[in-house]
């Protein structure tokens, strides 16, 4: 995912993030009676808009927070009839996993061929030249008597409508109205203008098949793969949280130096969370744009912070002097910002970047 839009700057992202919190909480708490769900849905939301947020137009943030509230919630339901019914088959084998698995495979195949069949013969050509054959964009171009640029700019274009038509295919349907597709790509794209021209947001808000397909849409490059997710309840998770946010470091190359001052960040929010505000979590996950970094995301059910600038000043510390402390830890890291709701609970996001002309 990436969080921190190079334009915005991650505090102000997560700001604006946050300022849907009491929406989102209205939108969530009119379905969701279980105030502890309720609360897991809402933090889920802004976890996926969040991710989103640099390939989403300002305007669309609050309809897309909306339509992405209720996404999360009609997938919790999803999983939990599953678990259920994944509990009867406990007691009833009759039915093997293995034939159901070899049809969705079968029906992800026949999705990508009718998507393909969408593009036209030189997009495919070109397409299948650089992703299946390696084809560089610089010999494509000369092929092409074209600029490097402009073939990249087509496969971005090429890629957008595939994504589109791929998840159309596997839905088995064609749109309600011809504003779904220009809206659609406007979303695979990331491209923002557009999504403005075609008022995106607001269609999302009419349109339950565009409302649906936003996600995937604009969640691509959030692989849960390039996640790591550790509860915080007590002091050996704090171990473990360390210990995956230098490994997912690690995997990247980082410096010993960078993996230190991580790991040291990492440790003291999660010490953070189990003295004063268990149970949290921390997320680590891999950012690739503009370059590789990792995003730490230390997430906690306390009290909140009630003056979160006089938390931040040196001298101030929410634990009486040990530590670092916050103004510690974001001297340590590139990027932070901090979300407190007084009573709910805290979220801080913090990032380290590779030095620049790293790999
Ligand atoms: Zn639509």
């Amino acid at each position: 995912m990436n969080a921190a839009s190079p334009a915005g700057g991650l505090e102000e992202v997560t700001h604006d993030v946050a300022a849907l919190m009491p929406m989102v909480r209205r939108v969530v708490g009119a379905r969701v009676s279980d105030q502890t769900l309720a609360d897991d849905i809402v933090q889920e939301t802004l976890l996926r808009v969040l991710g989103a947020v640099e390939r989403v137009e300002p305007g669309m943030l609050e309809p897309y927070a909306i339509v992405t509230a209720r996404n999360v919630i009609a997938s919790t339901w999803k999983e939990r009839d599953r678990h259920r019914r994944n509990q009867h088959r406990i007691v009833d084998l009759r039915l093997p996993d293995e034939p159901v698995e070899g049809l969705l495979a079968d029906e992800e195949r026949s999705a990508v061929n009718a998507a393909m069949a969408r593009l036209s013969e030189r997009e495919r050509q070109t397409l299948v030249a650089h992703e299946v054959h390696g084809q560089d964009t610089r010999s494509l171009a000369a092929e092409a008597g074209s600029t490097a640029g402009a073939v990249a700019a087509q496969l971005n274009r090429s890629r957008a409508r595939l994504r589109v038509e791929y998840l159309l295919a596997l839905e088995r349907t064609e749109p309600p109205s011809d504003r779904c597709r220009p809206v659609l790509l406007a979303l695979s794209s990331g491209d923002r203008r557009r999504q403005r021209d075609v008022d995106a947001g607001r269609h999302l808000l009419e349109c339950a098949l565009c409302a649906r397909l936003s996600q995937p849409l604009l969640e691509r490059g959030h692989k849960r793969e390039d996640e790591v997710r550790v509860p915080v309840r007590e002091d050996r998770d704090v171990v473990l949280a360390r210990q995956a946010a230098r490994e997912v470091a690690t995997g990247l190359g980082f410096s010993r130096t960078d993996l230190t001052v991580i790991a040291t960040s990492v440790s003291e929010m999660a010490r953070n969370i189990v003295r004063f505000a268990a149970p949290g979590e921390i997320v680590v996950q891999v950012l690739e744009e503009p370059r590789s970094g990792v995003l730490v995301l230390a997430h906690d059910t306390g009290p909140g912070i009630s003056d979160v600038e006089q938390a931040l000043t040196d001298g101030y510390s929410t634990y009486h002097g040990l530590g670092l402390g916050l103004p510690g830890v974001r001297r340590l890291m590139d990027e932070f910002a901090i979300v407190s709701e007084p009573g709910r609970g805290t979220t801080v996001t913090m990032i380290k970047w590779q030095p620049e002309g790293s790999p």
